[in-house]
């Protein structure tokens, strides 16, 4: 008798396996036990019908608490009933491990008590989902950069300067001198591109997020692509290409994960569909000043979440918001070569209230106007010098991009919040478990 995991039951219908498993829930009459079974592959019910298994294993049945482990023994049916489609008739059941009490039951929590009980939280069958989409996610992320001849190069984690200003910064001690956890690994990846042309990092990175939203985590990892002899419009193919691919691969490996979460595969499906909407900032102004519901909004600001809820919910896409004020964006972007108010970049922002997942640019290739635009920013020249370097041996136009995984996990589980998208998230009152 093979012992298997329970996604591979239904290779098994009708013969006899093993499978080690934890109890999830449970409900049991005089003469039946139903047994609701996880093992981390997947969930399933295990039957046990007192007459057709011992005394002891039917008592046992009966007596287990939530969570206990133990390997059950039996037949594998079809049940059509459940999102898994089979069921185990159990036989015999060996403890591993009974439970105490479990904490978490099967009713209703409240949110801090399920963040403080994270740890545990993680066993739900919600947030099993969640993290085979997010694992989906990343394995298509390596395929697809792979394919299109990237490399991945890793950015520091440490770093002496900060790309985006420095009052989301977490500053530390390195030795005796001051060091900062990156915000990005931007400036590296573009020393990366210049040589070997096509990179990206994949990596943690940290924002002292002051104020509480749905969107915002302190800790977070980015996919930052950078490319050399790139000009904005091919990075814009790139980044269409990149996100349908993710959408694409959720569909087609993650069926099973998007039941769960109750996720509309037909309103994914629209997602795949590239060319993506552009509209310029000048243009989403407009839209937001017409619309009537943004009576303040005038040519020069950042957008917030119910702005960028609102464009993108014009277009029911992702949608690419192009070429964005100078002042509001960072020292690296190129200025736009016909007008000096705004710079070559584009956000992407997610459709359903999701906002903006993806930030990127042409990069500015003068050493002067880098100077000078450090200068003004307010950061240690001595820091970017090196940065400067990049543009006195052998310059190119180059673009890239950061795509934050975890709002993309959120718009595409159709989660509320970015907590549930990281096994362990860091929030600006949480650092525990
Ligand atoms: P926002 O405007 O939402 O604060 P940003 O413009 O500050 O984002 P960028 O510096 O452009 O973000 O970073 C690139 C991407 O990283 C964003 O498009 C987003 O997907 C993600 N991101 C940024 N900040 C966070 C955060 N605090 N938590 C999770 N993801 C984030
Ligand atoms: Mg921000
Ligand atoms: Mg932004
Ligand atoms: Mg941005």
């Amino acid at each position: 008798m093979e012992t298997i995991s329970i996604i591979e039951a239904k290779n098994h219908v009708d013969e006899k396996v093993k499978i080690g498993v934890w109890l999830t829930n449970k409900r049991s009459s005089g003469k039946i036990a139903f047994l609701q079974l996880r093992d981390g592959s997947a969930y399933f019910q295990g039957v046990v019908v007192k007459n057709s298994v011992s005394e002891e294993v039917f008592k046992l049945a009966k007596e287990l608490k939530q969570e206990s482990s133990m390997y059950v023994t039996g037949v594998i049916h079809e049940d059509s009933r459940s999102h898994f489609g089979y069921e185990i008739e159990i036989e015999d059941i060996e403890l591993v491990g009974q439970s105490d009490e479990y904490p978490i039951t099967p009713k209703e929590h409240g949110t801090d008590f399920l963040m403080d009980h994270r740890h545990l939280w993680l066993r739900s069958k919600r947030q099993f989902a969640i993290m085979q989409i997010r694992n989906e996610m990343i394995r298509a992320t390596y395929e697809f950069f792979n394919k299109e001849g990237f490399i991945k190069i890793d950015a520091p984690i440490l770093t002496g300067s900060a790309p985006e200003g420095t009052t989301e910064l977490f500053h530390t001690e390195y030795f005796d001198r001051d060091a900062y956890l990156s915000q990005s690994g931007q400036l590296y990846e573009e020393a990366a591109a210049m040589a070997y042309g096509k990179v990206f990092s994949f990596g943690p990175t940290f924002r002292a997020e002051k104020s509480k939203t749905r969107r915002h985590l302190i800790e977070f990892w980015m996919i930052e692509p950078e490319m050399a002899f790139m000009h904005q419009e091919e990075s814009l193919e790139i980044q269409e290409r990149y996100v349908a691919f993710l959408v694409q691969s959720v569909i087609d490996n993650c069926e099973y994960a998007l039941n769960i979460l109750e996720r509309d595969i037909d309103v994914l499906k629209q997602y795949t569909q590239t060319p993506y909407p552009r509209i310029s900032y000048d243009e989403a102004i407009e839209m937001l000043q017409k619309s009537g519901k943004f009576p303040d909004v005038k040519w020069g600001d950042d957008f917030g979440s119910p702005e960028e809820t609102f464009l993108a919910e014009q277009f029911n896409k992702p949608v690419f918001v192009l070429n964005y004020p100078k002042a509001i964006k960072p020292f690296y972007m190129k200025p736009h070569p016909t007008r000096d108010d705004v710079v070559v970049c584009a956000d992407m922002l997610a459709p359903e209230g999701y906002g903006e997942i993806i930030g990127g640019s042409e990069r500015a290739v003068d050493p002067e106007y880098l100077a000078e635009k450090i200068k003004e920013a307010g950061l240690d020249m001595e820091n970017y010098e090196w940065y400067l370097d990049l543009r006195r041996y052998g310059s190119v136009p180059h673009s890239g991009f950061g795509l934050g995984l975890e709002r993309a996990v959120t718009w595409i589980t159709g989660e509320d919040h970015i907590r549930e998208a990281i096994p362990f998230p860091r929030l600006l009152n949480r650092i525990y478990p």
